[in-house]
């Protein structure tokens, strides 16, 4: 059975006008990232990091799947064997787009978390530190998004997608952020065959077998093609 295990990054949702902090401009641009993506950042000024990430989801909620989040789909429902995406993004692009085995390692704009319990639930468009906790009815909610300096989530569950993946592609990551970028060295050490998507080399590209350079609406479609071939 070929097992195909997808990880994602900013880049696939750029083109969808989704920002990311390394952009200059954009919603990033105004804040600094110990502020509004760490826990000691939302200790200080939970307003503030809650303003943030209700601005972003509100982006995201109008923002719409391109052609590189309709390919990984169609990858989904046309391949012969299993197809996973691990996404690093927070948004729901790949859902929109029609895809089902998708585990947001980072967390998701659209889920709040309790700090009191750990409950989760369906973030409402505007939340704050006060908007009660369904299950325990504490006002510690935050975004259910992983910080700098959290662990991120699924961990163990990626571990063994990656090691029983024959084929591990990256789409749109940069290579910079751990633990994802290990997630190649994993992968081929149990033998599955790598592939980098991306618009340029990242800080790891000769980590993989393959490359394919170019923006994703263009170069994701193309690779799925090929592999559906
Ligand atoms: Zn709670």
């Amino acid at each position: 059975m070929s097992k195909i295990v997808i990880l994602t990054g900013a880049g696939i949702s750029a083109e969808s006008g989704l920002g990311t902090f390394r952009d200059e401009g954009g919603l990033w641009a105004q804040h600094r990232i110990e502020d509004v993506a760490t826990p000691e950042g939302f200790a200080r000024d939970p307003d503030l990091v809650h303003d943030f990430y209700n601005a972003r989801r509100q982006q995201a909620a109008t923002a719409q799947p391109n052609a590189a989040h309709i390919a990984l789909a169609r990858l989904e429902r046309d391949y012969a064997g299993d197809v996973v995406i691990v996404t690093q993004n927070v948004d729901s692009l790949h859902e929109a787009a029609g895809s089902t085995a998708v585990l947001h390692m980072h967390g998701r704009l659209n889920s709040a978390l309790c700090y009191g319990c750990g409950h989760r639930w369906d973030a409402p468009p505007e939340m704050g530190l006060g908007t009660p906790c369904p299950a325990c009815g504490a006002a510690k909610t935050r975004p259910d998004v992983v910080w700098f300096g959290e662990i991120p989530y699924f961990m163990e569950e990626i571990a063994h997608h990656l090691a029983a993946a024959t084929v591990f592609a990256s789409i749109g990551t940069s290579g910079q952020v751990y633990p994802a970028a290990n997630f190649v060295q994993e992968a081929r050490a149990f033998g599955a065959a790598t592939v980098e998507l991306n618009l340029e080399p990242s800080e790891i590209s000769r980590a993989f077998d393959t490359r394919r350079f170019g923006p994703a609406t263009e170069v994701v479609p193309d690779w799925v093609h090929s592999l559906l071939a």
